[in-house]
Order: C-alpha cells, then sequence, then structure tokens
C-alpha cells in the first residue's frame, strides 16, 4: 500500500493490539489521579480507619467480581485476565503493609494506600521486564478504584457516550471497558498497554481498531478533535487532511472487506492445492474459550496453556476442580483433539504459594516439567485432572520443557502412578493416552530422535525454542529485535526436528508464535511434514488461506533455497519477496513482519 507523507506532530506510532481502521471523532478520557491529602490521626481513631479501608477493599473487591461476571458475556478471555485484580487485592503487600503502616504512622487510609503504592511503582521502575511493567498499571488502576471508594466517589464510567467516538486515553480500567457503550467506540488508543494487556485482548476479542503504548498521546488531543486508529499498522494520526482520511477511509473498507473474504470458507480442510493436509488447531488459555473456536475454523486444541488456571484462582486448583475444567473442553471438543499442557510455571509466568525461591534467571531455572518433578504432589493432582478427563474426549498430555529423556521417563513413571490410583478408585480414564513432548529447549532439538522414542508426538514451542537458541530473553524489550524467528539457526533446527519426527514416523506439531504466523506457513509446510500448527484462534483463517492456494512442491523449492542462506536479512528478504508476490493482498498490510527487523 501507497505510504502517506505525515507530519510527526500529527502522526504518533504505537503497539497495534487489534487489527482494522477507525476515522472518527476523539473522546479523551482524563484520568487524573485523585489529589490526597496526608491526615494524622488520634490513636483512638486508628482502629476505625483500618475498618473503613477493609470495607473499601471489600467493595472494590465485590466490584470486581461484578465486572468479571460482565466482561464473562462479552469476552471470555478477557475475564480471565481480570482474576488478577482479585489476587491482587488478596495480596498481602497491598493490603497489609497499608494497614501496618496506618498503625504505625498514624496516617489516613488514603495516604497510607497511596504511599504503599508508590513503593510498589518505584521497585517496578528499577525492573526490566515487560511482564512487571504491566503489572504495574494493574496496580495503579486498582488503587485508583480503592481509593475512590474509601473517597466516596463513584466509579467513573464512560456510559454517557451517546454517539460514536474514538476513545483517547492514557490507561483503561477494567470498569471503564465494561461500562463504556461499545456500540459506540470505534476504535481506542491508550499511552499504556502492550499487545497482551486487558485493552489489547478486549479491543481484539470485540473487533475494536486499537493502538496502545503512545508515550505522551493524551497531551496532543483534546476531545472532539478528528483522530484516525489505524490498528494494522499501529498508528493514529491527529488532524488529518482530506487526502489522509480518504486514504485511511479506504484502508478501513479495505480490510473489513478482507476480513469478510477470510471467514467465508473457514470451515473447508487446510489442503494444499495438490491435496496435502494438515490440521489446523487453536492455543488456548481458559475452558471458557472452548466454544468459540467453532467461528475460526479450529480443528480442535493443540496447545492449553494450564498454567493461567493456577495464577486466576486464589488457591491452588485441586485434582477436581482440574477434572471438571478439563471434562468440558473435551467434552466441547467431542471428538476433536485437546492436548493439555502440565503446568509451565516459571519464567514470566510466576506463581506465589508454589515458587518459594526467587530466582537471579528464571528463564533457566525451575520451570515446566522441572517444577513439577519438584514438586510431585502438585504434578500427581493435575495428571490425575486430565487422566480423568480422557474418559470424555480425545484428551492428550503434553510436557512442557523438557530437556533431558530421562525427564519424560519420570513423568511418566509418576503418570503410571496416577493410572495405577485411578483404577483402584475404580475411576474411568483412557489407558491409552497419547503423550507427547514439547521440543522448546536446543537439548531436545538436538536429542530429538532419542525422545522420539518415548513419547507418542512432539510439539514444538518455537516461542522459547527461538529464546534459546539464539540467548535472546524473549520478554526483554532491550533485545527484542534480535529475536529472530527467520535465524538460519532456527530453520536447521525446525528441519532437524522434522526429519528425526518423520523418521520415527511420529505426529509433529508446531504450537508456539511462528505456527500462527502466515509469513512463515509456506516455509514450514516446505520443511518438512506437518501434522498440526496450532496457534491463537484469529489467525487460523488466513493460515489457511495460504495452505489452500500453495503447491507442496513450491514449499518444498522455498524451503530449500532458504535453507542455503547464510543470513537472517537474507532469509526474511527472500520469504517477504515471495509471499507477497503470491499473496499481494495478505502481506502488504501486515508490517509487523517488519517491526522485528528494525533495530531498537
Ligand atoms: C512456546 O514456547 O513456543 C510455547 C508454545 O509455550 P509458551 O509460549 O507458553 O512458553
Ligand atoms: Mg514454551
Amino acid at each position: 500500500m501507497k505510504t502517506l507523507n505525515l507530519s510527526d506532530k500529527n502522526h504518533m506510532k504505537g503497539i497495534a493490539v487489534s487489527k482494522g481502521v477507525a476515522v472518527g471523532k476523539a473522546y479523551l478520557l482524563d484520568h487524573s489521579k485523585l489529589s490526597i491529602l496526608k491526615q494524622t490521626l488520634e490513636e483512638h481513631e486508628v482502629e476505625n480507619e483500618i475498618e473503613r479501608f477493609r470495607n473499601a477493599i471489600a467493595k472494590t473487591k465485590l466490584q470486581m467480581a461484578d465486572i468479571k461476571n460482565r466482561a464473562e458475556k462479552i469476552a471470555d478471555k478477557y475475564a480471565v485476565i481480570l482474576d488478577t485484580y482479585t489476587l491482587l487485592l488478596d495480596d498481602d503487600i497491598l493490603v497489609n503493609d497499608t494497614i501496618k503502616n496506618i498503625r504505625a504512622n498514624r496516617t489516613n487510609a488514603e495516604w497510607t494506600l497511596n504511599q504503599t503504592l508508590e513503593t510498589f511503582l518505584n521497585l517496578f521502575d528499577n525492573i526490566n521486564d515487560d511482564y512487571l511493567k504491566g503489572k504495574k498499571d494493574d496496580l495503579d488502576l486498582l488503587v485508583q478504584a480503592i481509593l475512590r471508594n474509601l473517597m466516596g466517589h463513584s466509579q467513573e464510567t464512560l456510559s454517557d457516550i451517546q454517539e460514536p467516538v474514538i476513545l483517547v486515553t492514557h490507561s483503561l480500567s477494567p470498569s471503564d471497558t465494561l461500562s463504556m457503550p461499545r456500540k459506540f467506540i470505534k476504535g481506542l488508543a491508550t499511552e499504556t498497554g502492550g499487545k497482551t494487556s486487558h485493552v489489547g485482548i478486549f479491543a481484539a476479542a470485540l473487533g475494536i481498531p486499537a493502538v496502545t503504548g503512545i508515550k505522551e498521546l493524551t497531551s496532543q488531543i483534546n476531545s472532539g478533535d478528528k483522530i484516525i486508529v489505524d490498528g494494522i499498522d499501529g498508528e493514529v494520526i491527529i488532524h488529518p487532511t482530506d487526502e489522509n482520511t480518504d486514504h485511511f477511509l479506504t484502508k478501513q473498507e479495505n480490510y473489513r472487506r478482507y476480513e469478510e473474504r477470510l471467514l467465508v470458507n473457514i470451515h473447508q480442510s487446510a489442503e494444499t492445492l495438490d491435496g496435502h493436509q494438515i490440521h489446523l488447531l487453536a492455543n488456548i488459555e481458559s475452558n471458557q474459550e472452548a466454544k468459540t473456536l467453532y467461528k475460526y475454523g479450529a480443528e480442535g486444541v493443540g496447545l492449553y496453556r494450564t498454567e493461567f488456571l493456577y495464577m486466576s484462582a486464589s488457591s491452588l486448583p485441586n485434582e477436581k476442580e482440574l477434572y471438571e475444567n478439563f471434562k468440558y473442553v473435551a467434552q466441547e471438543m467431542v471428538d476433536k483433539p485437546l492436548v493439555i499442557r502440565t503446568l509451565d510455571i516459571g519464567m514470566d509466568k510466576q506463581l506465589s504459594g508454589i515458587q518459594t525461591h526467587t530466582e537471579d534467571n528464571p528463564a533457566l531455572g525451575l520451570r515446566g516439567i522441572r517444577l513439577s518433578l519438584a514438586q510431585p504432589d502438585l504434578f500427581f493432582s493435575q495428571l490425575k485432572g486430565i487422566l480423568r478427563a480422557s474418559f470424555y474426549g480425545h484428551v492428550k498430555i503434553l510436557y512442557p520443557m523438557i530437556s533431558s529423556v530421562t525427564e519424560i521417563i519420570q513423568a511418566n513413571e509418576l503418570l503410571q502412578k496416577a493410572k495405577d490410583t485411578l483404577k483402584k478408585e475404580q475411576i474411568p480414564f483412557n489407558e491409552h493416552i497419547q503423550i507427547g513432548a514439547m521440543i522448546e529447549t536446543p537439548a531436545a532439538a538436538i536429542c530429538v530422535d532419542h525422545i522420539l522414542e518415548h513419547v507418542d508426538f512432539i510439539s514444538i514451542g518455537s516461542n522459547d525454542l527461538i529464546q534459546y537458541l539464539l540467548a535472546i530473553d524473549r520478554v526483554n524489550e532491550n533485545v527484542a529485535h534480535l529475536y529472530q524467528p527467520f535465524h538460519p539457526s532456527v530453520i536447521r533446527s525446525l528441519k532437524q526436528i522434522f526429519n528425526a519426527a518423520n523418521n520415527a514416523g511420529k505426529k509433529i506439531s508446531i504450537c508456539g508464535e511462528l505456527g500462527g504466523d502466515p509469513m512463515a506457513t509456506m516455509l514450514l509446510m516446505g520443511l518438512g511434514k506437518i501434522d498440526n500448527l496450532s496457534m491463537e484462534p484469529h489467525s487460523i483463517p488466513k493460515v489457511k488461506k495460504i495452505i489452500r492456494l500453495i503447491r507442496l512442491e513450491e514449499a518444498r523449492q522455498l524451503a530449500d533455497h532458504v535453507l542455503n542462506l547464510k543470513s537472517v536479512e537474507e532469509v526474511s528478504r527472500f520469504i517477504a519477496n515471495e509471499m507477497r508476490a503470491r499473496f499481494p493482498d495478505d502481506f502488504d498490510r501486515d508490517l509487523s513482519f517488519q517491526e522485528k527487523l528494525k533495530p531498537a
């Protein structure tokens, strides 16, 4: 697509979190913070103050529960994210530190809570970690909600909006997102938040074009200003000229039609022109997503990341709760596969109460299967939960972060024990449940032939495999530009893994982001025989479209050529040119691939 000449002042770059284009009037939501005064209490007033604080916490909890209930009706995935807020309200440090300090300093609850928040935010500022930065916004929003309850302010609401607008704000709280009249919100632009923030997930679930992470956005825009939000390329244009507006209206219409076309043939099989079929499955994080998968043509669940089930609960889920959760998804899938990955806690997915030590290098620490083997009781109850659900569908087990055959043997021993226990308890399960290993460490990639002897299938976790192969922390923004899926070492490793699985006659899937990146589809198909690609459900239509328009032989030729290229730049350029030439409608509009090549 032709690029426009836009002046820097009127053209702000951010992160594209929900695709589509919105053109309209800005509505500036001013989240200026409440002003808080310090008051010193008399000794006899302290306990009353603590009671007042506890009441405000209880009220905020009820509000959050209500928000969550409403959220479930709108976007299931979003509701899971909201559990974080409830967890923060139960958090010992936030609540107990404030109570301790009210007593110690004899200061009013508002002031003391705000001080606790400041201490936290300062701590977060010194940590260079995307995941924790996301939590910082959550914490800030939550404290504002408690403060409003303490000060008797009602929750801010957007329900007064009566006409179509583009919402512009520093940050958007869960209550904002739920109170806003969605039919009038045509686009969203925020200063905070990233792809996995609740704003991003919410906007994507509702199909509202959204751009986040735009510094100083709110100081440049007033309510009523004409703006454009381009959620495809991550831009906001302020006071567009007529020429700009025409350009983006065309882009908007083209994108709408494009999406419509993608969904038309969604229930056809993912089969190449020369008759080679693979299966496109969904990655899910909660059982509530199971119901919506058919919309995107998913042929089952290729990766159920179970750790969110633990992270969103106030106490560890027991065997029965796990069983019921898994059984629900298994039954929703009917005879389609459901691959349940055992707990992959660690690195950016921490769980207090399970991990007893903080680690200097959590990505290389006690994560995935290592943690499960170190805490066999936890693992055992999960295995029993999965086994019990296996009676109700086509359930498979997947072990994460495998780096040796020994870990599989040990995990399988526990699995056998779980089976023996269930037999004694006369609880039915599938005795022949299939076992898979994630191939996501270089050790597993190199010794994949050995691993294949102990499992029924393997699934490549490209997110971690790339991280460990290239020694690039996948959540560190300073090295994000070096996280390169098209690095020749990644492609060679994939080829070797495919060869080993194909020679062993075992099934192979890819469940990392690469599997759902349409730019990589042809390369992956050409590298070897793949059985399944598992991805975020909304990526399925585009990947399917590409598969249905290629011949396997062409994909093989492309892959053979790529295997001879020596630098990531050569590979990226070659693939981008090939894909753009073959699919001009599908790649010109999606520049996220190019973004990855830019230096920081
Ligand atoms: C992966 O590493 O590619 C993967 C699918 O697992 P996660 O992203 O949950 O680590
Ligand atoms: Mg992984």
